[in-house]
C-alpha cells in the first residue's frame, strides 16, 4: 500500500482515498431535511486543507441522514438484501383488480420520489460546501447511473438473500463516471439513493435503497480501476470509532483500536464487538453493523479503512492521509518524549485491516 509521509521534504506517492461523511454527522438527524452547517464546513475544510491534485485525491461518499431516511421508512424502502413485500409494478392486471397493490405501489413510487428529492437536496448541499472550500467537486448519482438497489439482480427480478456478490450485481455503470470525473481533475460527490430493484417488467417489487455504506465498499472493491488506485477508506461518523458494543446505551464501551479481517471477510474472533442497531430509530439502513461489513469487505480487498469521529482531529488526521503511519510511528516508538495528550486526540479511531 501507497501511505502518505509525514514529514514535508520526503517525496509522497500519490494516494486516492474514499471518504464517507456520515448522515448522522453531517445532519441533524432529529429533526426533518434539516443540516449540521457546521459539521459539514469542518468536512469541506478538512478535505479542502488535504487535496492536492498531484498528491491526494478523493471520493466523497455521503449517507442521508435526516435527508431521505424518513421518506423512506415511512413508505417501507429498506437498505437489507431483500426487497419489501409489496406486490409488483409489473403486474399484468388492472388496477382495479386490486387496489390495495396499487395503493402499495403507488406508495412506494411516491417514496422513491420523495426520498430522491430529499437525498439529492442533501448532495447539492455537501457538493456546494466542497465547491465553497475551493475544491472542484461534482454530484454524481447512483440511481441516474442506473445502479440498482441493494441486493438486486439486474433484468431477472430475483435477488440475492445474503449479500451484494459480485456474479449477480454490476456497479461499473456507477463506477464509470466516478472514474471517469477522478480522472478528469474532479473530486465526485456520490450519495446513498433509492433505487430500482430490477428492471421495469420484472416480477419484484420496484425499489429500495442503496446505502452510502455497501456504495463505498463497491467504489473500493469492483474491479475497475478505481479499486485499483483507492489507497484507504475512512468512515467519518458520530462516534469515536468502532466499540465493543453501542457507547450511546453501554457505558461500559470501550473503543476497538484495530480489527483484523480473514480472506473471506470475516471479522477475527475475540474481538467481541456487539453492533447491532443506530441509535437512530427511523434509520432504514444504517448503525455500525452495515459499517462493519462493508469496511470488512473492503479491508478483505486489501483497502485498510479508517472509523473516526466526524470533525476531531483524528478525523482531520485520517483525511490528510497520514493516520495510519501515525499509528505505526506510536508503535514502534513508544520510548518518545511526545505532548500524549494531542498524540492520543489525533490517533482515537478504529483501523480495519486484513490479517497478515
Ligand atoms: P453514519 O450516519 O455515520 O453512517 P450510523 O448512525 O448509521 O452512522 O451508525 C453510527 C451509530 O452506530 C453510532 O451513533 C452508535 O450509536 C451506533 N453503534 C451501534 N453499535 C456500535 C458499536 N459497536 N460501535 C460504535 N457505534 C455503534
Amino acid at each position: 500500500y501507497i501511505f502518505a509521509m509525514t514529514s514535508s521534504n520526503t517525496p509522497r506517492k500519490k494516494t486516492l482515498s474514499i471518504l464517507k461523511l456520515g448522515g448522522s454527522s453531517i445532519t441533524d438527524k432529529g429533526s426533518l431535511e434539516t443540516l449540521n452547517e457546521t459539521a459539514l464546513r469542518a468536512c469541506a475544510a478538512a478535505i479542502a486543507a488535504a487535496y492536492d491534485p498531484d498528491q491526494r485525491t478523493f471520493v466523497v461518499v455521503h449517507g442521508a441522514g435526516s435527508f431521505g431516511h424518513h421518506h423512506a421508512r415511512s413508505v417501507g424502502l429498506r437498505g437489507q438484501t431483500l426487497p419489501p413485500s409489496v406486490p409488483s409494478l409489473a403486474s399484468t392486471s388492472s388496477p382495479e383488480d386490486n387496489d390495495d397493490r396499487n395503493t402499495d405501489t403507488t406508495e412506494l413510487l411516491r417514496g422513491l420520489a420523495l426520498t430522491r428529492r430529499s437525498v439529492l437536496t442533501l448532495n447539492l448541499a455537501v457538493t456546494s460546501a466542497l465547491v465553497d472550500a475551493g475544491l472542484p467537486a461534482v454530484g454524481i448519482s447512483p440511481f441516474a447511473s442506473g445502479t440498482l438497489a441493494h441486493g438486486g439482480r439486474r433484468g431477472d427480478g430475483e435477488h440475492d438473500k445474503s449479500r451484494i456478490s459480485r456474479e449477480n450485481f454490476d456497479p461499473s455503470p456507477l463506477i464509470q463516471p466516478v472514474a471517469d470525473a477522478l480522472r478528469a481533475g474532479l473530486l465526485p460527490v456520490v450519495h446513498g439513493d433509492a433505487c430500482l430493484y430490477g428492471l421495469a417488467g420484472s416480477e419484484s417489487p420496484p425499489a429500495g435503497i442503496l446505502s452510502g455504506d455497501t456504495i463505498l465498499s463497491l467504489l473500493a472493491t469492483y474491479p475497475s480501476s478505481l479499486a485499483e488506485s483507492v489507497s484507504d477508506a475512512v468512515f467519518l461518523t458520530d462516534v469515536d470509532g468502532v466499540y465493543t458494543s453501542n457507547p450511546r446505551t453501554d457505558k461500559s464501551a470501550t473503543l476497538v483500536e484495530e480489527i483484523c479481517v480473514d480472506a473471506e471477510g470475516n471479522i477475527a474472533v475475540g474481538h467481541g464487538i456487539d453492533a447491532s442497531g443506530s441509535r437512530h430509530g427511523h434509520d432504514v439502513t444504517g448503525g455500525m453493523t452495515m459499517k462493519l461489513g462493508a469496511a470488512a469487505t473492503v479491508a478483505r480487498y486489501g483497502v485498510p479503512v479508517i472509523v473516526v469521529r466526524c470533525g476531531s482531529l483524528s478525523a482531520e488526521t485520517a483525511i490528510q492521509g497520514q493516520f495510519l503511519e501515525a499509528r505505526r510511528n506510536r508503535q514502534s516508538s513508544d520510548n518518545e518524549e511526545k505532548n500524549q495528550n494531542e498524540e492520543c486526540e489525533s490517533l482515537r479511531g478504529t483501523v480495519i485491516r486484513p490479517s497478515r
